[in-house]
């Protein structure tokens, strides 16, 4: 067995609750080999930020557990970068310094600092925008800056928790085709965590389909793409069949989700 990637074995993990305790994820057994790319769709609640947690050292399983490169996970690691889905950048900085900022807490000498930040923003397509303040750039381009600064820190696993869910459908779709361009060149291991089945065709090379409560991994498919996209493949016949064959592993475990919901409710 290969430990490049990241394995996860037996994962389980279970919240104490008012009503008892919930499961939300369960029995989650995956390999990601090495540089590949994996979304992960599911309905809301089903436990797709919880897993994502477990994978970046966020949050322990209550069973299993997790190596990513042979190394259990017990903790957070510069080697695992996170991209959260809300707004993380530090308004009272501008564009370099947001960059910049996880690495002056990890310790990176100021040059270094000051070369991978320029690297990281011409990557995410920032060039020019270096001194500007969050306050004046778009939802978009915010996002970009969070994801450069995940990218200067140069880990080898980068973890996506549903990264441009605030954002416009268009806006998606391109920073989408450009996150896949940018790991076309970086060959990080990404597991991106979206509810979004057409993002999750266009960027990845597999899908993971999880149901509702027990949370757990239920279809995984190859996606048989051309690894060279960009957002024109949403239009073709092969993408809707994808489209088609995740909708309808996904249908059940949709209205599954809402019905619990509206009874928990
Ligand atoms: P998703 O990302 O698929 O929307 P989550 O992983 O956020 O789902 O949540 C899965 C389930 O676990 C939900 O029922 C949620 O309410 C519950 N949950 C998540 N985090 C906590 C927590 N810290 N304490 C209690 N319950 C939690």
């Amino acid at each position: 067995m290969s430990d490049a990637g990241i394995r996860i074995t037996d994962v389980g993990v279970k919240f104490p609750s008012a009503r008892g305790t919930v499961t939300a994820v369960e029995n989650v057994n995956q390999h990601i080999p090495a540089s590949s790319f994996v979304s992960i769709v599911g309905p809301s609640g089903c436990g797709k930020s919880t897993l994502l947690s477990v994978i970046a050292g966020l949050q322990k399983p209550t069973s299993g557990e997790v190596n990513v490169h042979g190394r259990t996970v017990t903790g957070p690691d510069k080697n695992i970068g996170f991209v959260f889905q809300e707004d993380s950048t530090l308004p009272w900085r501008d564009v370099e310094e947001n960059v910049r900022f996880a690495m002056q807490m990890g310790g990176v000498s100021k040059q270094d600092q000051r070369r991978r930040a320029q690297d990281a923003i011409d990557l995410v397509g920032l060039t020019g925008f270096e001194h500007a303040y969050p306050a004046t750039l778009s939802g978009g381009m915010r996002q970009r800056v969070a994801l450069a600064r995940t990218l200067a820190m140069e880990p080898n696993v980068v973890l996506m928790d549903e990264p441009f869910a605030a954002l416009d459908q268009q806006t998606r779709i391109f920073l989408g085709a450009e996150v896949r361009q940018i790991w076309s060149r970086t060959h990080q291991t990404v597991v991106f965590v979206t509810h979004d089945i057409g993002e999750a065709i266009l960027l990845s090379q597999q899908v993971w389909v999880m149901s509702y409560r027990p949370g757990t991994i239920i279809d995984v498919i190859d996606v048989d793409l051309p690894e060279e996209r960009d957002a024109s493949i949403v239009s073709t016949h092969e993408f809707n069949e994808l489209n088609n064959r995740i909708w309808t592993s996904l249908q059940a475990e949709s209205m599954r989700g809402f019905e619990q919901q509206e009874k928990s409710a």
